[in-house]
């Protein structure tokens, strides 16, 4: 069966096409810049016979130019992996929320509405998956739709760190309950877990543009950083992470608008925030690096977030057989990996730097004494989405 996982940003697309159960990828494409007048970057790539295109200043107005453009590429011409788009039966798409829809659902009306919905829990993100959904129905019309939300791994997250302290009517009439994010990540990292064993404690760290920590019982969250909206837990690239409620209303009461409060917390806040330098970790830590007492700041509170959670859930697993690290930050970057297990001794992790240093890819690095197996796992959210989407 062939399947399609799209991937959407609030200016990027991403896809890939699975051949399913068997995993393999086709194709694949992204188009980053949507909307940007002349200036957008368009890939494909015919995974079989290798044949490729990569080009810049593209003018891609729209999410519809866009999708289109890589379905030709797909179908037509002489990197053509499919000879028509009849022949993808379902399209995966690693989707944000829905009202009401927490596991992976085929979409329809209802999911659509609920997504509407809940809009204002991840403004950019769900409104560009309803753009991109809705363009790809009218283009794909016999295909099944399926949205693998971003909330499914943590549905079984229990009661007492499901709940927040706020008036309980609000859970049961508005849904107001910690939802969680980074499904397709963590449930991949797993996936990972799975294969190896039943019965673990094991804390995922996702550290790339938007970062979370999940605790993974026996291959479920039981529980995760995020909390109801995007602006939770860690501190992202331009998010907030975790603030307290009553700092909204004091700006407000310090003049600022309800647009300027929420610009800060959604694109001026964050790693950006805080450093003043960049949202991009690289370029945090080179200015620590030079001397930036900002960037430091920044690097030092992203840091301490992650032991924060990690401490928690330590305690609350009651032990820790894997601490994984994995997305942008966590894949690449063994400064903070370092930063991060250097906090953990007193709970028996020990790194090995030079395995720490050396990890290009999945390893181990941490030393054949540690209390914790300590581990690089690169993520792989659209297999995680194929599966989810070939199992329904
Ligand atoms: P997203 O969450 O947007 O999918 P990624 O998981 O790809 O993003 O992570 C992107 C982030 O990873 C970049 O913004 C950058 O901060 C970080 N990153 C990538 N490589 C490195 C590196 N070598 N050192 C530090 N940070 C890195």
């Amino acid at each position: 069966m062939k399947i399609l996982v799209c991937n959407v940003g609030s200016t990027s697309l991403k896809f890939k096409l699975y051949e399913m159960p068997a995993c393999e990828v086709f194709a694949q494409g992204a188009v980053e810049r949507v909307g940007s007048g002349r200036d957008a970057i368009v890939s494909y790539n015919n995974n079989h016979t290798g044949a490729r295109v990569d080009l810049d200043g593209q003018d891609i107005p729209d999410y519809q130019t866009g999708i289109e453009w890589f379905l030709q590429e797909l179908t037509e011409g002489p990197r053509a992996a499919l000879s028509s788009v009849e022949e993808i039966e379902r399209v995966g798409f690693k989707a944000t929320l829905s009202k009401g829809h927490f596991g992976v659902h085929e979409i329809d009306e209802a999911v659509l509405d609920g997504m509407k919905e809940w809009l204002p829990m991840a403004p950019l993100h769900n409104a560009a998956y309803i753009k991109a959904i809705e363009v790809m129905r009218e283009v794909l019309p016999e295909a099944r739709f399926v949205g693998a939300f971003e909330t499914a791994f943590h549905r079984e997250i229990p009661m007492e760190r499901k709940i927040f302290g706020v008036p309980y009517e609000w859970y049961e009439k508005y849904g107001v309950q910690r939802l969680g994010y980074h499904s397709a990540s963590h449930g991949y990292i797993a996936d990972v877990l799975n294969k190896e064993k039943t019965e673990y404690a094991a804390i995922s760290c996702h550290l790339g543009g938007s970062s979370s920590v999940c605790a993974i019982l026996n291959g479920k969250s039981v529980d995760t950083s995020f909390g109801m909206s995007l602006e939770s837990g860690l501190i992202h690239a331009n998010r907030t992470g975790d603030i307290d409620c009553g700092m909204a209303a004091f700006l407000r009461g310090q003049g600022l608008s309800e647009q300027e409060i929420q610009e800060g917390f959604q694109k001026k806040g964050g790693l950006l925030g805080i450093s003043g330098v960049s949202n991009d970790m690289r370029y945090v830590i080179e200015a620590a690096d030079n001397g930036n007492i900002r960037a430091r700041l920044a690097m030092e509170v992203f840091v301490t977030g992650i032991v924060h959670y990690i401490g928690a859930f330590y305690l609350d697993l009651g032990r820790l057989d894997d601490l994984v690290f994995t997305a942008g930050i966590g894949e690449h970057s063994a400064r903070i990996r370092r930063m991060v297990c250097e906090k953990l001794m007193p709970i028996g992790v020990r790194m090995d730097e030079k395995k720490n240093e050396d990890c290009h890819g999945e390893g181990v690095i941490s030393t054949a004494n540690s209390a914790v197996c300590v581990r690089v796992i690169p993520t792989n959210e659209e297999l995680g989405i194929a599966r989810r989407t070939y199992e329904i």
